[in-house]
């Protein structure tokens, strides 16, 4: 069988043309970083986006232009024909290259079937907390989608937006969810509210009320100083001090114009029943129900908090918590 003699186009991570004698050849310092990589995989169990993550802050960049490694472009060397290039072989063919691994460690990582191809999103608008319903928990940035595909399977995550330069934290504690995880923890995390509406609305009256007496004991107390303050304006003598009165007595008068106009921001419960089979609703409507129910929904590594604009224990508390 002849010997393949050379791949056409851009020579793989490793690999560089000899123009003169017309073969491949390998790039000395491509071909440790690809051995890194694959080290990285094999001994350290790392993902393609944690490489990447080492890669960079090590400045071992992806090309002599000085680009950062991306999830992807590590996943590159994962295909199994990039990875049988890398053992010597096309199509099943012995090539003419030096080879940069043994058939052994190609078999290996074969084996460990890491994520080998990236794809645009197959469901472009099936993720419930995109679109400003979460938060990242550690720096309040939005939360994004990612999506890729192994050979075993389709993955979609969540992730802080801050974190989107690769290797270039800035949102260093953020932490990649798996979507279908944090879906479904929110959805029966909605159900188990509605399931608990009267106590729920018990509860949330309760705490209207004694909020609606916090706010008139405040509006007697601002009386009762604005009325000793106006049987003292007759003895002042000074014109400083008949300001300084009269500007008080506006402050005061502010205050409880403010308190009086304080709203109660009364929620409509009726909300809160139409998400009751919220799973059997389109992703549309869930998210519109997600957005009228809740206050507050951020994200974190390992759990996720919720706010909601009413209250949802016998202790007045409004937020909730949610281990992965
Ligand atoms: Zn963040």
């Amino acid at each position: 069988m002849e010997p393949v003699k050379s791949p056409g186009g851009v020579p793989p991570f490793g690999y560089q043309w000899n123009i003169a004698e017309k073969h491949l050849e390998v790039n000395k310092w491509e071909r440790n970083i690809v051995l890194l990589i694959f080290k990285y995989a094999l001994k350290d169990n790392l993902s393609p986006y944690n490489i990447a993550k080492s890669l960079n802050k090590y400045n071992l960049n992806s090309s002599r232009k000085g680009k950062l490694w991306t999830y992807k472009s590590v996943s590159y060397l994962f295909a199994p024909s990039r990875i049988d290039f890398y053992a010597g072989y096309q199509h099943d063919q012995k090539g003419s290259w030096e080879p940069i691994i043994t058939s052994s460690m190609a078999a290996e990582l074969k084996k460990k079937n890491i994520v080998t191809k990236t794809g645009s999103r197959p469901h472009k608008n099936k993720y419930l907390l995109t679109g400003g319903i979460a938060h990242c928990g550690y720096c309040q940035g939005h939360i994004k989608s990612a999506y890729y595909k192994s050979a075993a399977s389709i993955n979609a995550y969540y992730y802080c937006s801050t974190r989107s330069v690769y290797g270039k934290d800035k949102c260093p504690d953020s932490k990649t969810i798996i979507q279908g995880i944090a879906d479904n923890i929110v959805i029966q995390t909605i159900k188990a509210q509605v399931q608990n509406l009267n106590n729920i609305q018990k509860w949330t009256a309760k705490y209207y009320s004694q909020q609606a007496r916090d706010i008139s004991s405040k509006v007697n107390e601002i009386d009762t100083k604005i009325s000793s303050l106006l049987k003292g304006l007759n003895s002042i003598k000074s014109i400083d001090g008949v300001s300084k009165a009269n500007k008080e007595i506006a402050d005061l008068l502010a205050q409880k114009e403010k308190l009086l106009n304080l709203k109660l921001d009364r929620f409509d419960f009726n909300k809160l029943l139409a998400a009751r089979n919220i799973e059997k609703k389109n992703i549309d409507q869930q998210k519109e129900l997600l957005s009228s129910i809740i206050k507050k929904l951020d994200l974190f590594g390992d759990k996720i908090v919720i706010e909601f604009p009413f209250v949802i224990s016998s202790q007045g508390s409004s937020k909730l918590e949610k281990e992965f």
